[in-house]
């Protein structure tokens, strides 16, 4: 190793060839110093390894996203008016399901683009909301004219999940999403996807009310009572809180993706969620995002994170920098922060700081002598000063 004898840095622990790295490895390679050239000797010896990625995003123990159905759609302004801004009292991120044809007759652009400016996603829920697995079907009409009406009339915003109309599914029209790009569609049987779930357009869920949910009629809770197709006015308030929060508390038990699916958060649309239900549920997903043991996130920021977790390669250690190698396709694609498990390779530091394109980068301690660090892996060399 090149330059080691010119600086009184550490040379690293037992395992400072990088043993335990993640496959791809997570190795110093030497060679490449100025030193030898003549110019200044940089120590490269790693002073840190990289044990990995987390499944999910800041090293949660499960991801969560709530998907409001029907927007645009009469009734359900509620989730603009209400939800939106619920959501971003607490700092939370969701995906709303377009009715395109509803936002084309009721002109609701503007809301839309605020949902945006918010940090939410919009997704495609059809044209028309027809079952599309129903013929006869223009899917060009309900499926790709949808994405294209949103996309024109919200600034080239790309579309990049699908939320099928009464969650009516068949091969051919996953086959269909595939196709066309699709990062995800939410399709698939009710409850919590597993962390190495298959088919990301399969996406598992659960339906909001009590008579929809994978929770009616669960012996020994307070929805033993509810039978399927029962009406959420119907379910005890004790039931309708259960069945939000249950969902967290599997993903979370299951180190799973869960995905809610609901309507409106008040008025007569198809099974509203009271809203001090709906902010009692949110408070609670605040307080387990903010006991490390949660990420929320829209549909398509998990799948970006889940895909680029495969597609891009960890970063080499040179000193106290992390390299990236440049991006391949695929993982440039993806480009979004990852969550790296970084073991300082001398010393017990308390703290780390990182560093990338100038800006500090979300770390934090999470025991054993392992810090978080969330880089992302097309965003250039990282910076590490461990405290
Ligand atoms: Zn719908």
């Amino acid at each position: 190793m090149l330059g080691q004898a010119c600086s009184s840095a550490p040379s690293g622990g037992p395992d400072g060839g990088g043993a335990g790295a993640a496959p791809g490895g997570a190795t110093a390679s030497g060679g490449g110093t100025e030193g030898a050239g003549g110019g200044p000797i940089v120590d490269e010896a790693p002073r840190f390894a990289i044990e990995g990625v987390t499944t999910w995003r800041h090293g949660a123990s499960a991801a969560y996203t709530l998907i409001h159905d029907d927007t645009c759609g009469a009734g359900l302004d509620n989730q603009l008016s209400v939800a939106a801004p619920a959501l971003g009292q607490r700092g939370l991120r969701a995906s709303f399901g377009a009715i395109v044809q509803s936002c084309v007759e009721r002109d609701l652009w503007d809301a839309l683009r605020e949902l945006l400016a918010q940090g939410h996603e919009i997704v495609n829920h059809s044209f028309s909301h027809p079952d599309l697995t129903m013929p006869p079907v223009d899917l060009a009409v309900e499926i790709d004219g949808a994405r294209a009406t949103l996309e024109a009339e919200l600034s080239g915003y790309g579309i990049t999940f699908f939320v099928f109309p009464l969650d009516a599914f068949n091969d051919e029209l996953v086959d269909h999403l595939r196709a066309q790009g699709y990062l995800g569609a939410r399709a698939g049987a009710r409850g919590v996807n597993p962390p190495d779930y298959e088919d990301d357009l399969r996406i598992r869920f659960d339906v909001f009310g009590p008579g929809y949910s994978v929770y009616a009629g669960a012996a020994g809770t307070p929805c033993a009572a509810v039978a399927p197709g029962d009406e959420a006015g119907g379910a005890s308030p004790a039931c309708r809180q259960y069945i939000l929060d249950q969902l967290v508390e599997d993903a979370i038990a299951a180190g799973g993706w869960g995905v809610r699916e609901l309507h409106s958060v008040a008025g007569e649309a198809w099974e509203p969620v009271p809203i001090d239900e709906y902010e009692a549920h949110l408070d609670r997903v605040r307080d387990r995002i903010d006991a490390g043991a949660l990420w929320m996130d829209t549909a398509s920021a998990v799948l970006r994170y889940r895909r680029a977790r495969e597609a891009c390669p960890p970063p080499v250690v040179r000193g106290d920098r992390l390299l990236f190698a440049p991006p391949s396709g695929r993982c440039a694609a993806y480009a979004t922060p990852l969550t790296w498990i970084v073991k300082p390779l001398a010393g017990a530091p308390t703290a780390l700081s990182a560093i990338q394109d100038g800006a500090p980068l979300d770390t934090r301690a999470v025991g054993d002598g392992r810090f978080l660090v969330d880089a992302d892996p097309a965003g250039g060399a990282v910076t590490l000063s461990a405290q």
